[in-house]
């Protein structure tokens, strides 16, 4: 039996914050045993909203040294950059001759960017769920690790395979049973970690766009930097620390990180804090986050120090991915009804 496939990928837009690597990336680390597992550098999902071609190039490359920092083990995993393998693109124009326009006008992340953008909003942020979506099918991934707010893309993703491309271009085999072109992913969502608020508001998520940095804590912030995050962040005059107190979002969220930061969980934490100060509680959350974060960010350093490296394993990787890719594109260009190229 082959091991199911995963495939995952991050933008490479702005730092990576404690949301994107306890929400998604710490979670593919541990696939690597059991799955056959591909992690790509999403590089063409970053410009559907406007950006700088020399911090995209240098923001790729970071992205890609994290994951390895992480413990994405280039022996065991296919790490790659999208734009490497022409045929992301090329599957996402054929997805998107068969796709309604009002799947993609109710993605709720369509919703929220093109509000910042006015009437500058691409059709590229329009596209992006089936350029993801291509992503996806093109590896015949049986699950995709994300954070909670992906779920609606992967549903689309879902959708596309079965309903637009499988029932419609479909052929059966001699008992009748359908053979599918695309294979339908299931999304993996780990309820730990899936959703990391941010550190000034408990009631939205840690990301990358929110111009205040206070309100993220990233990958690579120095121990100074993150203690001084935590010592500002937004708390209330409540003494003792709980979950699921709905008055108290930051509450419920900073224990949430200190349970896995720590390693200690849930349910030892809650009692641990239960009548806890924050005076007191507080440098304990730092600690634990820069005890978190010190390997990964001294893998990170090793791996800056040697470029060669990472443009090794980026190109073992293209050529991985291109072949399983290529195979992908080729039976839905097929199933089309596209000349074969002779
Ligand atoms: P993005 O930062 O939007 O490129 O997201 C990259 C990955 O990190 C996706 O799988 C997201 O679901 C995940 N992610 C982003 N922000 C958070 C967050 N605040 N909490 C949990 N997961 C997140």
């Amino acid at each position: 039996m082959p091991r199911p496939r995963v495939l995952s990928g991050v933008q490479p837009t702005g730092a990576l914050h404690l949301g994107n690597w306890l929400g998604a990336i710490r979670n593919w680390v541990n696939l690597q045993d059991s799955h056959d597992t591909f992690f790509c550098v999403v590089d063409l999902h970053a410009i559907t909203v406007p950006h700088d071609p020399e911090q995209l190039a240098a923001d790729t490359r970071k992205t890609a040294a994290l994951y390895l920092a992480a413990g994405i083990d280039p022996s065991r995993s296919t790490v790659f950059v999208q734009s490497h393998v022409p045929a992301h693109s090329e599957l996402a124009w054929l997805l998107n001759c068969v796709t309604p326009l009002n799947w993609l006008e109710r993605m709720i992340q369509f919703k929220e960017k093109a509000i910042k953008q006015g009437d500058q909003v691409s059709v590229g942020l329009l596209d992006y769920p089936v350029l993801m979506a291509a992503d996806i099918l093109l590896y015949d991934a049986d699950l995709v690790p994300v954070g909670e707010d992906q779920k609606q893309h992967l549903e689309l993703a879902r959708d596309i395979a079965q309903q637009r491309i499988n029932a419609r271009f479909g052929q059966k085999d001699a008992d009748g049973e359908p053979i599918p072109v695309l294979k339908v992913p299931e999304p993996l969502i780990l309820k730990e970690g899936a959703r990391v608020m941010s550190l000034t508001d408990g009631r939205s998520k840690m990301s990358k766009s929110d111009p205040n940095e206070g309100s993220r804590i990233t990958l690579l912030d120095p121990p100074e930097l993150i203690t001084k995050k935590i010592k500002r962040a937004k708390t209330d005059p409540v003494m003792g620390l709980e979950f699921g107190n709905p008055e108290r979002p930051e509450t419920d969220n900073l224990l949430g990180l200190y349970a896995i930061l720590s390693g200690k969980g849930r349910e030892a934490v809650a009692a641990e804090c239960a009548a806890m100060g924050w005076g007191t509680f507080k440098p304990l959350l730092a600690e634990a986050a820069v005890e978190a974060l010190r390997p990964l960010q001294q893998r990170y350093a090793e791996l800056s120090a040697d470029p060669a490296e990472l443009d090794r394993v980026l190109a073992g990787g293209r050529e991985r991915a291109q072949s399983v890719a290529q195979a992908t594109l080729d039976r839905t260009r097929a199933a089309l009804g596209f000349l074969p190229v002779h």
